[in-house]
């Protein structure tokens, strides 16, 4: 093992074990690192890995994790999903033919050096989902909303007026070149410690209003669960729901998307672990900090690895065959965001109907 392995296994494993699947999956990955974090007196790689086809207007599903750098397990269930994607693509003839017609593309590790240090934010204090240059339209609920006062307090913002931070930099130039030609995209921003369920978000964080992928997002939601109705693991729902913020990462690219690509489809969704089960569970786990945001039980963190895989492969799928769920007539997605906002914004749904009746 080389020095370099050893000093950055005893503190980040993750990415050491990311550049092994790299070396691994050489054959069938377009790699690169869109940038270095110096830390520890190491360079720490930001890796993006492409996986499948190669034309541009290929559906895309992107996996993103360790945006904050201690809620590991986001990262980890990449790799552990990646690791199976490559060991199936040795036999599985259907999944290399459904990678003909996808592209796919990982970031596992966007903050190395928070998590290095066990911190939500950057070895510089910047919480990456609160640095990008987006103002919620009400008023965001004190400190967690995102904050300019300092960065030696959470969700600390960065200073006003400057540019993002380099590993935002990374993530949103990566998605820009990648998702902003396609016609049809998916993202998924792996997260935990917040609740008891599993959420899936999807946008706005800035808005309380409905966003206007409302349609897409029902119908997506509608087709998981008509397609597992015993799994009831997820809550989707509009991450305003939670709570407003400002500077989040995905409102400020999905504005991008669709400035560049107004009859495109981007849906740009966040996976928030319910990580409070796991404390309820073993309260032990309330001692140690990165333990509030990632299971410590071995049987438990192997579940949490397996438990979102058929996530990930119910997205491929849906990429794969959109015209199960992509309205294609403007009837349609109207019909879709009447029952959308039946399900999730019912005092608007109401107020409409009053309206036409
Ligand atoms: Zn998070």
């Amino acid at each position: 093992m080389s020095r370099r392995i050893y000093h950055i296994q005893k503190a980040l494993p993750e990415l050491v074990e990311l550049e092994a699947l790299i070396e691994e999956g050489r054959d069938v990955m377009r790699i690169s690192a869109p940038a270095h974090v110096s830390h520890a007196g190491e360079k720490l790689p930001i890796y993006s890995i492409e996986m499948g086809s190669r034309a541009t207007i290929a559906p895309t599903l992107a996996l993103i994790g360790g945006v904050h750098g201690v809620e590991r397990i986001g990262t980890q269930i990449i790799l552990a999903f990646l690791r199976s994607l490559l060991h199936r693509l040795e036999w599985d003839e259907q999944l290399q033919q459904q990678l003909q017609r996808l592209r796919l593309l990982f970031i596992p590790l966007v903050n190395p050096s928070g998590m290095w240090n066990n911190s939500r934010c950057t070895a510089t204090g910047v919480d990456l989902m609160r640095n990008a240059p987006v103002e919620a339209e009400h008023r965001p609920p004190l400190l967690v909303g995102g904050q300019r006062i300092s960065a030696a307090l959470p969700w600390y913002r960065g200073k006003k007026g400057q540019a993002m931070e380099p590993e935002n930099l990374a993530l949103t130039s990566v998605i820009e070149q990648t998702l902003f030609t396609q016609p049809l995209c998916i993202s998924l921003d792996c997260h935990s410690g917040f609740g008891y369920r599993d959420r899936i978000w999807f946008p706005y964080a800035k808005s309380l209003l409905p966003w206007q992928g409302l349609p897409e997002a029902y119908s997506l939601t509608h087709l998981f669960e008509h397609s597992y109705p015993n799994h009831g693991l997820y809550l989707f729902e509009p991450q305003a729901h939670s709570y407003t913020t400002s500077g989040d990462v995905w409102d400020y690219l999905y504005d991008g998307y669709q400035s560049q690509n107004p009859n495109g489809i981007f849906l740009p969704l966040t996976l928030e672990m319910g990580s409070w089960t796991w404390v309820k569970k073993n309260p032990q786990q309330l001692f140690r900090f990165h333990s509030l945001f990632n299971p410590i039980l071995p049987h438990r963190h192997q579940r949490i690895l397996r438990r979102h895989s058929t996530l990930f492969d119910f997205l491929m799928a849906a990429l794969a065959n959109q015209s199960a769920w992509v309205p294609d007539n403007q009837q349609h997605r109207q019909q879709l965001n009447a029952r959308a906002q039946e399900r999730w914004y019912p005092d608007i749904a109401r107020e409409n109907s009053l309206l036409t009746t």
